[in-house]
C-alpha cells in the first residue's frame, strides 16, 4: 500500500525561533560554568542537507529557569505576529511546558517545542535527535502546541518534565 494515498505532507516553510536553554550552552572557561551562547540550529540544519525552506530567529538567549513573565509574553506576541504557519522553538527544558502553555492562545499555527538534556555541541547530546523530530512533527501536525522531547510527540496541556528521571511525560 502506498503511503502516498494516506498522507498529505505539505512543502512548507519552517520558522525557528531560538530562546536558549541547554541546548544552546557553551563552556565558559573564565567562570568554569556553561553558559547559553549562540544557537548551532543553523549549522545543524546545514550539516545534514535540509531541503525545505527555513528561516531561524533567536528571541532570548536565556536559561528558562531565568526567562520572566514579560520574557514569555515576548516569546508569545513575536510567535503570533509570524507569518508562516510552522514553527520550531528551541527552548530549555525546565520551563518548556509554561511557555508551551502560553502559546496556546495563538490560533491556526503549529507550534512544536524542544529542546535537550545535554547541550548541542556535546557529541553524546540529543540535540540533533531532537530537532529532526521537531520538523518531522510540525510538518504533519494539526494546528496546536505541541512539546517534542524524547522521541515522542506531547499535547502541550498534558505534559511534564519528570526532573529525576530528565525525561517527559504524560500528565
Ligand atoms: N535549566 C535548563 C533550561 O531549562 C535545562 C535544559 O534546558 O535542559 O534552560
Amino acid at each position: 500500500m502506498s503511503l502516498r494515498k494516506n498522507v498529505r505532507v505539505q512543502i512548507m516553510k519552517i520558522k525557528f525561533f531560538t530562546v536558549g536553554g541547554t541546548i544552546d550552552k557553551v563552556y565558559f572557561d573564565r567562570k568554569n560554568n556553561y553558559q547559553v551562547g549562540d544557537s548551532r540550529l543553523h549549522e545543524i540544519l546545514k550539516e545534514v542537507n535540509v531541503v525545505f525552506e527555513y528561516e531561524c530567529e533567536s528571541i532570548l538567549r536565556k536559561d528558562s529557569l531565568d526567562i520572566t513573565d514579560e520574557e514569555r509574553q515576548i516569546i508569545l506576541g513575536r510567535v503570533a505576529e509570524e507569518k508562516h504557519r510552522h514553527i520550531v522553538i528551541t527552548h530549555g527544558t525546565d520551563t518548556m511546558v509554561q511557555t508551551a502553555e502560553i502559546l496556546r492562545s495563538v490560533p491556526d499555527k503549529v507550534i512544536v517545542l524542544t529542546g535537550s538534556m545535554e547541550p548541542a555541541r556535546f557529541r553524546s547530546s540529543d540535540a540533533e535527535f531532537n530537532i529532526g523530530c521537531a520538523i518531522a512533527a510540525v510538518q504533519l501536525l494539526p494546528p496546536g502546541v505541541y512539546i517534542v522531547m524524547n522521541g515522542r510527540i506531547f499535547d502541550s496541556g498534558r505534559v511534564r518534565k519528570n526532573v529525576e528521571l530528565g525525561q517527559f511525560e504524560d500528565i
